[in-house]
């Protein structure tokens, strides 16, 4: 079994569930997925969108899982949760009901077609580094150093804490 951590994000209403209600449906399927278990889960976080600027603000959180999924595998089960959630992919960073980013997985640094470990944003988004120093405050980024030194220094897009995963 491995460690891994997954950022979850949403900025779009699918069927009736609210970005913040699709982040908690997310981390509920995440606990469902084969040959894993959910260890944490962050409180919400809101902010402001990446890249294109006329769409609404975002709800954030990060879970840690623990899996016998290899890399891919598990990047195919998050890809199945977002289609699953409504996701439709167009515009890059455009608004979207779900989207599942594997942060890290393991101590693993890997550099393939589909996957890249650590996440490449991870260290340049607060709404990244802010909810898992809330459940990792001790951890490092291969490569990065100490996610607390990180927390000082990264881009900040207004990551505020909102609430709990309900
Ligand atoms: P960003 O990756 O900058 O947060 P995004 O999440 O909006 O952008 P997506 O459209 O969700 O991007 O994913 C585009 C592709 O990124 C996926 O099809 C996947 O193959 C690839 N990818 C590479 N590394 C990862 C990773 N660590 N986690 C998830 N997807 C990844
Ligand atoms: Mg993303
Ligand atoms: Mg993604």
């Amino acid at each position: 079994m491995v460690s891994a951590y997954i950022g979850v994000g949403s900025n779009l209403a699918g069927g009736l569930a609210s970005p913040g209600e699709q982040v908690t449906k997310a981390v509920e399927h995440l606990a469902a997925m084969p040959q894993t278990r959910l260890l944490a889960q962050s409180p919400l976080y809101r902010s402001a969108p990446m890249g294109p600027q006329h769409q609404p603000d975002y709800i954030n959180a990060v879970a840690q899982i623990e899996t016998a999924l290899p890399p891919e595998a598990l990047l195919d089960a998050l890809q199945t949760i977002e289609n699953r959630q409504g996701r439709v992919r167009n515009q890059r960073w455009g608004a979207r009901t779900l989207d599942l980013d594997i942060l890290l997985y393991g101590e693993v640094e890997m550099h393939s077609e589909r996957l890249i470990l650590p996440h490449p944003g991870l260290c340049e988004r607060d709404f990244v580094v802010l909810p898992l120093l809330d459940i990792a405050p001790q951890l490092s980024i291969p490569g990065h150093g100490k996610l607390a030194d990180i927390a000082q220094h990264c881009p900040r897009y207004g990551a505020k804490r909102v609430g709990e995963v309900a």
